[in-house]
């Protein structure tokens, strides 16, 4: 395969940076690639196993003479790593990030990007519990969707750029408008995420039954809360932080239909609840039909996007 960046940088080498730089290097779809984390810690294991070409002690000597400078920390640091590499950022660069939010990070990010650099948000629809540099995987985007959202005004060469390397990772690429992702998210991802943290909480706080009957006769529902409720804090605070609007939004929605529910079941309304379930149901198929998920009883338990 044709190269795309001759250089990239990976700000933040968790589970996001890591399975692009291995997707990245299966593709052969870039020269060198430079990576930093914030501990050394985590930049002592990135060497250790191999991940990325050269690891650097300073985002600076990281993103300094990129081509592509791929932002990887949780949503809340995008600004501080910006203003940080502003200054060694090469003209003609593209800067962009994985990010899970897209209105505050370009809000965040934009002010402090340098004349003649450019900035390109995208949010792969990927993900595990799992986080650090060893979570990583070639094939974590392959079929999963990247959202592009680039703003008013974008340049449309490094535009194209971006869409060829996600694809060329594995990914279907489609480009959106950034408040527009971050309701759609709220609804696919962010909202879910929060009922499975309550959900998980409800049953650590319930004392008539204990830890150990939670854990030990765990059935699929719950089971499946918990994988979601052991993603990483970090990124999840921030997630809730940074799309504020849309979360209470959907939130509201959510509640009000659960009041429906709960009414139902009080009234002995069978009807209602049959025809939800089977409307519900419907979507699940749609899910499987468009290959973003198998109907393996274990579904989601693998691994498997977010
Ligand atoms: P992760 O595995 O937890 O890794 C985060 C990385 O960011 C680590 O290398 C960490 O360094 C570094 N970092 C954390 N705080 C930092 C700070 N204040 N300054 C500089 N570096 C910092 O996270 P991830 O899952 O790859 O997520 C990265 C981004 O991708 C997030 O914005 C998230 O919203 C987005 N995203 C995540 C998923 C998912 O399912 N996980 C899916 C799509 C998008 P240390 O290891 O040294 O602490």
């Amino acid at each position: 395969m044709a190269v795309i960046y001759d250089r990239v940088a990976l700000i933040g080498l968790g589970l996001i940076a890591s399975s692009m730089f291995w997707a990245m290097k299966r593709a052969g779809a870039v020269g060198e690639i430079t990576g930093y984390a914030r501990s050394a810690e985590t930049r002592d294991t990135a060497r250790e196993i191999g991940l990325c070409d050269r690891v650097c002690d300073s985002a600076r000597a990281a993103a300094e003479g990129a081509d592509l400078v791929v932002l990887a920390v949780p949503v809340g640091a995008m600004e501080a790593v910006i203003r940080d590499i502003a200054p060694v950022l090469k003209p003609g660069a593209t800067v962009t990030d994985v990010g899970s939010v897209k209105r505050q990070v370009i809000e965040a990010v934009g002010p402090h990007l340098p004349e003649g650099v450019h900035f390109v948000p995208a949010h792969p629809l990927a993900g595990t519990e799992h986080s650090g540099p060893r979570s990583g995987f070639a094939t974590l985007f392959d079929n999963r969707y990247c959202l592009l959202t680039p703003v008013e005004g974008a340049d449309a060469e490094a535009t194209d750029r971006l869409m060829r390397l996600w694809q060329a990772i594995g990914a279907n690429v489609e480009t959106m408008d950034p408040d527009h992702h971050d309701l759609v998210l709220s609804v696919t991802s962010h909202t879910p995420h929060l009922i499975a943290y309550t959900m998980v909480g409800v049953a650590d706080d319930l004392s008539r039954v204990t830890d150990s009957e939670v854990i030990k006769y765990s059935a699929a529902g719950f089971r499946d809360f918990t994988r979601i409720a052991a993603s990483d804090p970090t990124m999840w605070r921030d997630v809730f932080l940074n799309n504020k609007e849309a979360t209470l939004e959907i939130l509201g929605r959510f509640t009000e239909e659960l009041f429906a529910l709960q009414r139902a079941i009080r009234t002995g309304d069978g009807d209602l609840l049959f025809d939800y379930f089977t409307r519900t149901r419907e979507i699940r198929r749609g899910i499987i039909e468009a290959g973003q998920d198998t109907d393996a009883p274990d579904f989601g338990r693998s691994k498997s996007g977010s």
